[in-house]
């Protein structure tokens, strides 16, 4: 655990660092080009502002939340327990967005990828994992279009970040996932929800768009709309150890971090944001992480890449690495992307790696490569999506993993 007392401090500058850097990338205007706005990604207070402007009072947002995020519906016209002047009127000044579906596919077991093209047209990947025993799986949503990260085994850090997602990108991610398999209204209480979890695990680092990412979970996470719990949604980073904590605090998600490695020499070199915050700052964030206990583990990330992390004496030191912490190993055989070059790790390295793990107490699932012949297990999202030179930004050094965001 670091004790520094400055520790405090220079995490509030760092944070600050952070989110101005975001600001450079920032997600389109919620206006559309014919000057209606879009209300999905608005907060209940921007909504009830919204209203305000229309002469309605507050409980009309109540109202609009409820059709939007409950009941999963895109035209004011279907909206019958509001009258229909205040329909027309919504409709003349507002839409209910989502994205365009560029293309959709279903891998041979279930996995659907989709590619969602919004307004600026811009595309992000978002994959349904079902889980293969029981009605219910995890959409695992994208934060960027593209990454700053460069890991060396990820496609999509083969992909400039060419902007951060709005939190209206965030939310309605998940909710064209659910308009493709017909899940509205929300499930509530005790019945099933096929979509039933979200990882924070697509393109991006969540933690580099803290502002749109933390406001997509707040509106996902009302009770009176989506009500998702927090305890259904992970969220992954590779380690930007200076926003863990605000996120501990403020979201009171599930934390996963992609680890990938025990040594820093090693780290560097497969996650490079490692060179600015290394493991021992890494491993001191997340015994400080407020809502990891017993039944709260945090989840760590680890690609199994053969002859590079996967040996016993890996495994051991991964042991030391966590042994004071709840925590649970996913193990990720490699999943190969055109021109990546290293290799999927021997079944036997994999089943050795993760008895150590075990034999020491903790979980260590070996993840089975879903989707793969459509590029949609882990580590193989990318699009086609680039950046615009702006005149006013050159971003030219901004993608070193060193200065990442
Ligand atoms: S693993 Fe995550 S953080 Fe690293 S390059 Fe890929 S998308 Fe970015």
């Amino acid at each position: 655990m670091t004790d520094s007392v400055s520790l405090p401090d220079l995490t509030a500058d760092e944070q600050a660092r952070i989110q101005a850097k975001a600001a450079l990338f920032p997600p389109p205007s919620p206006v559309l080009a014919d000057g209606r706005k879009d209300l999905v990604g608005l907060s209940r207070e921007e909504l009830i502002a919204e209203l305000a402007l229309l002469g309605e009072k507050p409980f009309r947002a109540k109202q609009l939340w409820h059709w939007i995020y409950h009941q999963g519906v895109t035209q004011f016209d279907e909206m019958s327990s509001i009258s229909r002047p205040l329909r027309e009127k919504l409709a003349s000044s507002y839409v209910v967005g989502r994205p365009d579906i560029t293309t959709q596919q279903t891998a041979r077991d279930d996995t659907r990828k989709f590619l969602f093209r919004f307004r600026d047209g811009q595309e992000a990947e978002t994959v349904y994992i079902p889980d293969r025993r029981k009605d219910r799986g995890a959409v695992c949503i994208s934060s960027q279009v593209g990454c700053t990260l460069s890991c060396s085994f990820c496609h999509t850090g083969t992909q400039k970040l060419v902007r951060n997602l709005g939190a209206a990108e965030i939310v309605s991610q998940f909710m064209a996932a659910r308009d493709s398999y017909g899940e509205w209204p929300s499930p509530t209480g005790d019945t099933p929800r096929l979509l039933s979890t979200i990882v924070m695990m697509g393109m991006g680092e969540p933690l580099y768009n803290y502002d749109e990412v933390a406001k997509a979970i707040n509106i996902i996470t009302d009770g009176e709309g989506i009500a998702l719990s927090r305890r259904r949604i992970t969220l992954s980073t590779s380690g930007v150890v200076p926003m863990m904590d605000r996120c501990g605090s403020e979201l009171g998600v599930n934390l996963a971090i992609s680890l990938h490695a025990v040594r820093d020499d090693l780290r560097d070199i497969l996650v490079p944001l490692n060179r600015k915050y290394p493991i021992a700052e890494l491993m001191a964030a997340c015994r400080r992480y407020p809502a990891a206990s017993n039944s709260r583990r945090i989840t760590f990330e680890y690609v199994m890449l053969r002859g590079v992390n996967d040996s016993v004496a890996d495994a051991r030191a991964l042991v030391r690495l966590i042994r004071d912490m709840p925590a649970k190993v996913n193990l990720i055989p490699f999943n190969p992307w055109p021109g990546s070059d290293y290799q999927t790790s021997t079944r036997e390295a994999v089943e050795k790696f993760a008895a150590i793990i075990m034999d020491a107490g903790f979980a260590s699932p070996i993840r089975m490569p879903r989707g793969r012949e459509i590029l949609a297990a882990c580590g193989q999202l990318k699009t086609e999506s680039q950046r615009v030179r702006r005149a006013s930004f050159d971003p030219a050094g901004d993608d070193s993993p060193q200065d990442a965001v």
